[in-house]
């Protein structure tokens, strides 16, 4: 990944690009690719299950540019930013000691130690994502998720303490998910209040484990019309794949919205909640 030139941003049309980092408008960049993680719904695995660290100082030639062009902030796209504590110490270093930009990054839950959130805090993190999932160990177990609920609880206090704006992400109807763990899931986001919230169902995109082994999952039937394949929510399950508890999906997706509602977290059309806070 070293071998790549920093990118061109000039020759793109920024203006149609609209990231931001709190108030501040961003660019994206990459510095890590790949996972080795199995998280069963994940597209990610069609990538290096060997994650690529690029040098930090290859990584602080692309955030300079950026930072030359005007810009004060860069969403770092990778999946799994904080895996290799040693090369994050390095990369936040310079990023303390050479800029004063803001940046968002996303983290597994179980990554974000209390040393690690100082560090990201210190170096101009102001928001993170995290793949929460589910208030249910059941439901984390199901997924292959390799973390539990009281990881994500402490994770996002953790980070909402330091001054990190959370933005976590849940899947609703996982196969097996049922109203006990759905009312986990509505608690642990009740009490642990992430400031930005998104709520997928599961999709069986090919490559992952939900489309390789449905058997484990208890599926019998998929959609083999791709089209039907879309990050863009579909809250009833029946239109992409059919298990035993699909057919309660959209009652639980609505269900959840409704109580949140009433918790103050904000609905918008695109099925993203937010507890009222501005990006
Ligand atoms: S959800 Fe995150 S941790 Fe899990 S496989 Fe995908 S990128 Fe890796």
């Amino acid at each position: 990944m070293d071998r790549l030139p920093t990118p061109n941003y000039r020759l793109v049309d920024l203006t149609k690009y609209h990231l931001t980092v709190g108030d501040r408008k961003a660019l994206p960049i990459a510095a890590v690719r790949g996972c080795p993680y199995e998280c069963a719904f994940c597209p990610s695995i069609y990538r290096s299950k060997v994650p690529h660290y690029r040098d930090p100082e290859d990584v602080a030639l692309d955030i300079e540019c950026i930072v030359n062009m005007g810009y004060s902030a860069v969403r770092i796209l990778d999946d799994l930013f904080i895996s290799n504590e040693p090369w994050l110490e390095e990369l936040c270093r310079i990023l303390r000691s050479r800029f004063r930009i803001w940046y968002r990054c996303c983290a597994r839950v179980d990554t974000l130690k209390e040393s690690v959130v100082q560090l990201l805090v210190e170096s101009g993190c102001r928001e993170v994502l995290v793949g929460a999932e589910s208030g249910s160990d059941v439901m984390l177990r199901a997924m292959r998720k390799g973390q539990s609920a009281i990881e994500v609880k402490q994770a996002i206090r953790r980070c909402k303490d330091a001054g990190i704006k959370v933005i976590a992400y849940f899947l609703v109807g996982f196969p097996g998910e049922t109203w006990e763990t759905l009312r986990e899931t509505f608690e642990l986001i009740r009490e642990s209040s992430p400031d930005e919230l998104h709520l997928h169902t599961p999709v069986p995109y090919p490559g992952t484990d939900l489309y390789n082994n449905p058997q484990r999952y208890g599926i019998t039937w998929m959609s083999p019309n791709f089209n039907d394949y879309s990050l863009n929510i579909r809250m009833d399950q029946r239109w992409i794949l059919t298990h035993p508890t699909s057919d309660n999906t959209q009652e639980m997706y609505s269900w959840i919205v409704a109580k949140l509602s009433r918790e103050g977290f904000k609905c918008s059309t695109d099925q993203s909640f937010t507890t009222g806070t501005t990006l």
